[in-house]
């Protein structure tokens, strides 16, 4: 079968034929409706070096996946072929104290395993089939298409687990800062609004990334700019907002963050785009709670699906071939795609 694979560190992603997976005994294998492009696909291919996390390429990329149940392994219970899923992308070892509470994100044997899921370091979803170890990491879909579903184990997972963290603080009268409104962002609205009663406040450098969020709910948009910090004060009556979520991660965007998080309130660092900031006394207002959040946990996977089924939020997407990926990939780094491009390879 044909597959996009990462080939080594530092280079474009390339169509080659691999044999089909072998079926793992207490797992699946999937026939993939839905592998959903993602940003961090582009770091893999162009900014990681040799053997930062301990694992590495050849493998299949796609860490975003959905599909269909075509085989289950012989020590495999609790789903039946043919059923739709989606697939929870961190692979922890299923045993230790983090994997127990489903946070395999956080794996104590992450280092052990010489992988992070599907997509990294194991063979992912661009193919037109899959692997998976276990059946705990599959969650039934029901009627979502999984095309869209796809991306909501991470660009939908990855702001849920963000936004949970801060959820107690986002009581009525209260406010929310979304700093980035591309893929993640337009899921960390929907979310935002679907969870919570805080207003929502979405800063991006796009216009028409600002029109989106606001078509899907966001109370105000600020185009990130000088006054960006004071525009947000005023906006909470000068107390700042409770909980920021940073999806770029740029010096200017985590500055923003330590400047407009209200006292008591949370900064989330989501985005990978490198970036610091100095803390200091006066850096933030006090006993800001700042944390780099990955990803999210199986339950909250399930969580994010029941909001999906009840038309809550919505992925927003376009499909492409498998043929076409490369190309997409070339689009996302060069900033011109639109959306989330989910790859369907067995379309
Ligand atoms: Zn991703
Ligand atoms: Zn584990």
């Amino acid at each position: 079968m044909l597959a996009l694979r990462l080939k080594s560190w530092k280079s474009e992603a390339v169509l080659e034929e691999v044999p089909e997976p072998q079926l793992p005994p207490a797992g699946a294998i999937i026939r993939v409706l839905g592998a959903g492009a993602c940003h961090s696909d582009l770091h893999l291919m162009h900014d990681f070096e040799a053997d930062p996390m301990g694992w590495g390429p050849p493998f299949t990329l796609g860490h975003e996946n959905a599909g269909e149940i075509v085989a289950l392994g012989r020590e495999a219970f609790g789903l039946e072929v043919g059923q739709k899923v989606a697939v929870y992308g961190p692979w922890g070892c299923g045993h230790c104290r983090r994997c127990a509470i489903g946070e395999e994100t956080y794996c104590e044997n992450a280092a052990r395993i010489g992988a992070a899921g599907g997509g990294l370091g194991l063979d992912g979803g661009m193919a037109p089939l899959m692997a998976v170890p276990d059946t705990r990491l599959l969650i039934p879909l029901g009627d979502l298409d999984p095309v869209e579903a796809a991306p909501l184990t991470d660009a939908g997972l990855t702001p849920y687990h963000a936004v949970k963290r801060s959820l107690h603080k986002l009581i009525p009268g209260s406010a929310a800062v979304v700093i980035g409104a591309g893929g993640l962002g337009h899921m960390a609205v929907q979310i935002l609004k679907a969870v919570s009663p805080a207003k929502v406040i979405v800063v991006d450098t796009r216009a028409e990334a600002l029109e989106f969020a606001r078509s899907l709910g966001a109370d105000e948009t600020l185009i990130m700019g000088d006054d960006t910090s004071a525009r947000i004060t005023e906006l909470t009556g000068g107390q700042g907002a409770e909980a920021v979520i940073d999806l770029v991660g740029a010096d200017s965007t985590i500055t923003l963050g330590m400047r407009v998080a209200r006292t008591r309130g949370d900064l989330s660092l989501v985005g990978l785009a490198g970036g610091s900031a100095p803390f200091s006394f006066f850096s933030s207002r006090y006993e800001v709670e700042m944390a780099s959040t990955y990803w999210g946990t199986r339950a909250e996977l399930m969580e994010v699906i029941s909001l999906a089924q009840g038309g809550l939020i919505r992925s927003h997407i376009q499909r492409v071939k498998l043929e076409d990926a490369i190309g997409v990939y070339r689009l996302m780094r060069e900033g011109k795609l639109e959306g989330r491009a989910v790859v369907t390879p067995n379309a």
